[in-house]
């Protein structure tokens, strides 16, 4: 039996891609419009219907407060934190309080959780590949920033199984660059990926060797991406504007649709030419009812001024994880770009002169992530596969002790899969339970650091502090998930918990989504069938209505004539309406009438030429 296909899915911040390994070869799918990446966009249209991809980012501008962009920004995070009060101010669409402390967003009068956002996006990659592969697709690799903790890669599983993805492994999108940098080359070397996004910035150094992808460190910034060069291009545009007509452009929800897309075309430009010019006519109008237009030019100067400190950030980062993994930079033999931004000619140019070299042209920036998902996902299903990839986690692991501090059980930069265990004791008399507060970061402080999930182990003997002894063991998976268990040593009792907290929805809520989602994929697919036969009924009707002036005047003669030309109309007529119904039964039937018809036609007109 053959084995079953695995996609590999790069679920960017700002575009998706999908690819697959057929015979032994990766490639990236195309989508429907040909494109290899997919805007990772979600809408609402004013009917309800549901728009993924390029259709939603087509009607962003006129319909802003119900287009979702940047959703990977707000994944797995908790409502108060920093990325989602930041989020707040700049996003046309609305994000609202979740129940579980987590981040909802409301489009029309529908609440949507951030993985079912994710998940609509996943689900049309899933649909590329359906359509490409002509088959059903169930397994993906899917991969996710190396610095996203364990909240949002719980998160992004999440949005996996709503889409109706078995997400069979989680990697890290440096790590995934590395594979298909490596991938059928026989290199040994140390290598630096530097993965400049949408939203986030990683770098991970890597060790390539006979088929082993060893990650020594790996750092970044969640916060960190092309979205804030961006916002650096709005607000000076922002500021230039109202310097000069005293307008806020910012509380206008279209206008800053409009400077957003505007700001990031600019941006773009820029990479190839060294200077552009913004234009947006009326882009608001005075209480006068008088229209103002935007119009300035943006030199590639002013942009590497605007955002020199965002660039400067990431070499920093890079500085430290080098650190880290005490390599020196001399060591690095490649410096592997990825990301859209990477093809910023200061952001390439930075690069070049912290490492000393010139970063690696052999791989596609948009493309190489997915890449290495579906070699993975190819090598998680072949038997024989001699691809063994080690990753890290990215962040260390461990629980509060007494006094509000931090107790590590697995360092940074650890390789997962990983397991650690800790014996702790009681710190008070005849104490009878233990909470476990589970906790990621790298301060000594509990307070500081991310908190996981929470548990409490009850039924301990009532003995003087030190004497009740509990181990607690950790466990990391080869996905970077963590499940904690704290065992009571004297009676065998254990409580454990996989650390699902801050996915921000509970089971019964994913299953909920994964039910109406199996609903919309039956209309999806059913979408896709009626298209099919709309596209086939009307090449016919096409060919069909070429001939009629031909058969008209061959067989109108006769009564029986009339009466075949009568009856052809009729059965046209029937196909245009049930292609106006959408009516996919009734399209079929017309269908086959209508190639019959045609077939006829097709035979009158033979005969009388021959
Ligand atoms: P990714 O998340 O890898 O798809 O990267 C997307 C980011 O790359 C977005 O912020 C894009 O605006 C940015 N990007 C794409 N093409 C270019 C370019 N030619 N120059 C600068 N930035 C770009």
């Amino acid at each position: 039996m053959a084995t079953e296909k695995v996609i590999g899915i790069d679920l960017g911040t700002t575009n998706s891609c999908v690819a697959i390994v057929e015979d032994g070869t990766p490639s990236v799918i195309p989508n429907r419009g040909g494109y290899k990446t997919t805007p990772s966009m979600v809408a609402i249209a004013e009917n309800g219907k549901r728009l993924v991809g390029h259709i939603a980012k087509r009607q962003a501008i006129t319909n802003a407060e119900n287009t979702v962009y940047a959703a990977k920004r707000l994944i797995g995070r908790k409502w108060g934190s920093a990325a989602v009060r930041s989020s707040l101010e700049i996003m046309p669409y609305r994000i609202v309080e979740g129940p579980h402390d987590d981040v909802r967003i409301m489009l029309r009068d529908q609440v949507f959780s951030v993985p079912e956002v994710s998940a609509y996006i996943l689900q049309e990659m899933k649909l590329i590949s359906e359509e490409y592969l002509g088959e059903e697709v169930t397994k993906a690799v899917v991969t996710v920033p190396a610095y996203f903790n364990d909240g949002q890669r719980q998160a992004t599983k999440d949005a996996g199984r709503i889409a109706g993805l078995d997400v069979i492994r989680i990697i890290n999108e440096p790590t995934a660059a590395a594979l298909a940098y490596g991938f059928g080359r026989n290199v040994e070397r140390k290598v630096a990926v530097y993965d400049l996004g949408g939203g986030t910035f990683d770098i991970s150094i890597l060790e390539i060797g006979n088929g082993v992808f060893e990650v020594i460190s790996t750092a970044g910034d969640t916060f960190l991406g092309g979205e804030d060069f961006d916002r650096r291009i709005i607000d000076w545009l922002v500021f230039g504007f109202e310097k000069q007509h005293g307008i806020d452009l910012r509380k206008d929800k279209m206008a800053l649709q409009r400077l957003k897309d505007v700001a990031e075309k600019a941006k773009c430009e820029l990479s190839s030419v060294k200077e552009t010019e913004i234009n947006l006519p009326f882009i608001i109008s005075t209480g006068r009812n008088e229209a103002l237009h935007l119009q300035t030019m943006l030199s590639r100067d002013k942009l590497e001024e605007l955002t020199s400190d965002l660039v400067e950030r990431t070499i920093e980062i890079c500085a430290r994880t080098l650190e880290e993994a005490e390599i020196a930079k001399n060591q690095i033999e490649d410096v592997i770009l990825v990301g859209g931004m990477t093809r910023m000619p200061r952001v390439q140019q930075i690069c070049a002169e912290f490492f000393g070299l010139e970063p690696s042209k052999g791989v596609h920036p948009d493309e190489v992530v997915a890449l290495g998902a579906a070699i993975q996902g190819a090598a998680l299903t072949d038997e024989k596969s001699d691809i063994l990839l080690l990753d890290v986690t990215p962040h260390s692991l461990g629980i509060m002790i007494v006094g509000g501090y931090f107790h590590k059980l697995i360092e940074q930069n650890t390789t997962v899969p990983t397991s650690e265990s800790h014996v702790f004791t009681t710190v008070k008399d005849n104490q009878t339970s233990v909470k476990i507060l589970v906790l990621q970061g790298e301060s000594d402080r509990a307070e500081e650091n991310e908190l996981l999930g929470e548990f409490v182990l009850t039924g301990l003997r009532r003995a003087q502090r030190g004497e009740v002894e509990v181990e607690v063991q950790f466990h990391i998976s080869a996905d970077g998930i963590v499940s904690v268990k704290a065992k009571d040593l004297e009676t065998g009792l254990e409580q454990s918990i996989t650390v699902t907290a801050t996915s921000g929805l509970t089971e019964d809520e994913i299953k909920k989504m994964i039910d109406q989602n199996k609903d919309y994929m039956v209309d999806v697919r059913a979408g896709q069938e009626f298209e099919k036969a709309r596209h086939q009924a009307e090449k016919s009707l096409e060919e069909i209505e070429s001939l009629f002036p031909q058969v008209t005047d061959i067989i109108a003669g006769s009564d029986f004539g009339q009466d075949a030309v009568k009856k052809a109309r009729a059965v046209v007529e029937r196909t245009r309406q049930a292609i106006a119904a959408k009516d996919l039964t009734s399209l079929s039937d017309a269908t086959e009438a209508l190639n019959r018809t045609l077939n006829m036609f097709r035979g009158v007109v033979s005969k009388t030429r021959g």
